[in-house]
């Protein structure tokens, strides 16, 4: 039975009235501030007491520049895939009674390529991630949160996922996206049929050398070029371990061409280096 019909049977065993599809607009109270009911669609609807669950506030520009400002950063790579109709009205009626409101930037933001705007979270965990420096800053597998909050910490809260033409082909999504994808709740970007629509538009660029790449990334091609190689040399070292695991060994990104930019979100740390795909792990 799903929670919807849980309520309303238990509801339908009450007295309880409800307002579907109506916006609360305000909270009334006495001279002495008790509370003594709610506006609803221009109507005194009695009460003393109100819960207040409006949900989040990703709804309301106004709210997100208040109350996460760190958004502010990726400028119009910002928008809110939750209910449009949470646009931080709790807040506004907490705040118009004298409700103190805190909790800046607390808010997690999520990495996304920008392909389209919809829910994605999980990058490619088989490609190396740079900064806008060329360098390597956070285990590309950890987690999405943690993903977030390091490319967060990065000079322009940007990123970029790079990996060569045997990655662009075998690209995966990661099996917890395959999960979202069937329940319809995501949209899959790094896959070889976006990657190619993404070339036409620029959202993902090639180039037959580093350098050229860098050059497109508007990245220093020495860096780039140098974490390149620290990455490969590493990922060799353990190639007795991982030969039969493509993609993630080595030679094939010995070669780079590709470079999507990924901007997005929130912070944490980088940890373990293990590539949960395959089974390696990298340096
Ligand atoms: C795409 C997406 C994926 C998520 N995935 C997960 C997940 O995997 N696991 C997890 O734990 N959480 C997940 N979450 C978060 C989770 O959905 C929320 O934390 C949860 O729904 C919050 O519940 P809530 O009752 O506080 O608010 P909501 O579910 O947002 O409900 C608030 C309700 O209040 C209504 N409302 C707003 N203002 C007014 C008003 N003035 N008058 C009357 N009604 C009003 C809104 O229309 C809405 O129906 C996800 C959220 C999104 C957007």
């Amino acid at each position: 039975m799903k929670i919807t019909e849980c309520l309303d049977t238990a509801l339908s065993q009450t007295s309880v009235d409800l307002a579907c599809r109506s916006r609360v607009e305000k909270i009334e109270l006495d001279a002495q501030g008790a509370v003594t009911g709610v506006v609803v669609g221009g109507e005194h609807v009695g009460c003393r007491a109100v819960v207040i669950a409006t949900g989040g506030y990703g709804g309301s520009s106004e709210w997100i520049r208040r109350l996460l400002p760190k958004a502010s950063r990726v400028g119009d790579w910002v928008w809110h895939v939750g209910n449009p109709t949470n646009r931080g009205d709790g807040l506004t009626m907490a705040e118009e009674v004298g409700a103190d409101i805190r909790g800046v930037d607390s808010g997690l933001l999520l990495i996304t390529p920008n392909f389209v705007r919809d829910f994605e979270v999980i990058g490619p965990d088989w490609a190396l991630m740079v900064n806008t420096q060329g360098r390597r800053f956070a285990a590309e597998d950890g987690a999405y949160w943690e993903i977030a909050e390091a490319i967060e910490a990065q000079p322009d809260s940007r990123a970029f996922f790079v990996f060569d033409r045997r990655l662009f082909e075998d690209a995966k999504p990661h099996p917890r996206v395959l999960e979202a994808l069937a329940a319809g709740a995501i949209t899959v970007s790094w896959v070889p049929k976006v990657f190619n629509e993404q070339l036409q538009k620029g959202g993902v660029h090639e180039s037959p050398t580093i350098a050229g790449l860098a050059a497109k990334m508007g990245v220093d091609a020495a860096t780039l070029e140098m974490t390149v190689t620290r990455y490969t040399d590493s990922l060799a070292k353990l190639a007795p371990l991982t030969m039969a695991l493509d993609p993630c060994t080595t030679s094939h990104i010995a070669e780079l061409h590709y470079g999507s930019d990924s901007s997005r979100s929130d912070r944490r740390h980088p940890r373990n280096q293990s590539c949960p795909r395959s089974g390696c792990r990298k340096g």
